[in-house]
């Protein structure tokens, strides 16, 4: 993989100076001319220099709010132009591109939906490719992680818009979707970024709080995490009235809690940890999170097969199946370098919490 060389100019992603880590905040969708501009208001006072607000909403689901579209880009730019605020839009396809670029915008992020599809970031890619080399100069754009966790997919959206001729580029590590229950909306998987910062030192990577958390109370402790791992700033969702957001209504932050977070920042920074002890665990809270998951998964299937036992009328402990079953874990914990006695122990308790599971189904 020669990455690195492929991003050898990378250039800072906007000429003001940035001092300290780059904040970038703004709702998640720009829903009205008065929303926007009481927001920037808001946001702007807070010291932060780029406005973030999503015009067109990539959604999961058919018949939730897409986005103002088109419409709302004079908002933003106006509100921006009214407080100094630079102003950022995610594009999802060229089209998208030319649109905000004829309204003047000059910073964009491509979303974590978009990032995995090739062809989307190509075209955006050859649209950014055929502008005039002085106005292309201009251009800020974050690349935000697939939404599935592939870091050479991540990589090769990066490597398009850098072959594009953009060289203010950024990533951002937005979380992972991932089957089944978890702390997080999306899960960071933290190591793909500190993978990614180890294939591509050069490149600034953001961390989107917002969008790892799913729920504002834990946007400011991430950020802390965040910027104690060493990422380059954050990118945070807030919004005048987060109550009545038309999209990701429970993570918005209003911009007095912006303030807060942003005075924090400070003394975070100073925090002189061990290095690297934090980037390492941030890696067991991630791994400790998918174990829940899977804690979760195996009781599920365990008190199905409580059902079955009690239609079968069969009596829920069969020494033998538990035999079998310790047996061949204490077979495997050689070769993975675990005690026999810890497997014994961790798969007793297992065992015993299905049994516990299935006598209450048993008793129903
Ligand atoms: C957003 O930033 O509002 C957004 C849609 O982000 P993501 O692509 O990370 O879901
Ligand atoms: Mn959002």
């Amino acid at each position: 993989m020669s990455s690195d060389k492929t991003f050898a100019d990378i250039q800072p992603l906007f000429d003001f100076d940035i001092d300290g880590p780059l904040v970038v905040a703004g709702p998640c969708s720009a829903e009205s001319a008065e929303q926007v501009a009481v927001t920037a208001r808001g946001v702007a006072d807070c010291g932060v220099r780029v406005f973030r607000a999503g015009a067109w909403k990539p959604r999961t689901q058919p018949g939730q709010f897409e986005g103002m579209g088109e419409k709302a880009l004079p908002w933003i730019r106006k509100a921006c132009a009214e407080t100094g605020l630079i102003p950022m839009v995610e594009v999802a396809t060229s089209s998208h591109l030319f649109m905000a670029l004829r309204a003047g915008i000059k910073a964009f992020w491509i979303g974590a939906r978009t990032s995995a599809n090739p062809f989307a970031v190509q075209e955006i890619a050859d649209t950014l490719a055929a502008l005039p080399a002085e106005k292309r100069a201009e251009i800020t754009m974050l690349v935000k992680n697939p939404a599935n966790p592939d870091l050479e997919l991540w990589i090769g959206a990066l490597q398009r818009i850098y072959r594009s001729g953009v060289r203010r580029l950024g990533a951002v590590l937005r979380g992972f979707s991932m089957y089944g229950e978890h702390r997080y909306r999306n899960v960071p998987e933290w190591r793909i970024a500190f993978e990614l910062h180890r294939r591509i030192p050069q490149l600034p990577i953001l961390c989107d709080p917002s969008h790892i958390s799913g729920e504002r109370d834990m946007v400011e402790p991430l950020s802390h995490q965040a910027l104690s791992m060493g990422f380059d700033g954050l990118i945070i969702e807030t919004h005048c009235n987060p109550a009545e957001a038309l999209s990701d209504s429970a993570q918005q932050i209003i911009p007095a809690q912006l303030n807060e977070l942003i005075r924090s920042i400070g003394t975070s920074c100073r925090d002189s940890e061990i290095a690297g002890l934090d980037a390492l665990r941030a890696e067991i809270d991630d791994i400790d999170d998918a174990l829940m998951a899977i804690l979760a998964r195996r009781m599920k299937v365990a008190r199905e097969i409580g059902r079955l036992k009690r239609e079968a009328n069969v009596p829920v402990v069969q020494p033998i199946r538990y035999k079998k079953l310790m047996e061949e874990r204490l077979g495997q914990a050689d070769a993975i370098g675990i005690s026999d006695d810890f497997i014994r122990k961790i798969f007793g308790a297992l065992h015993e919490e299905s049994v516990r599971q299935q006598i209450e189904i048993q008793g129903k």
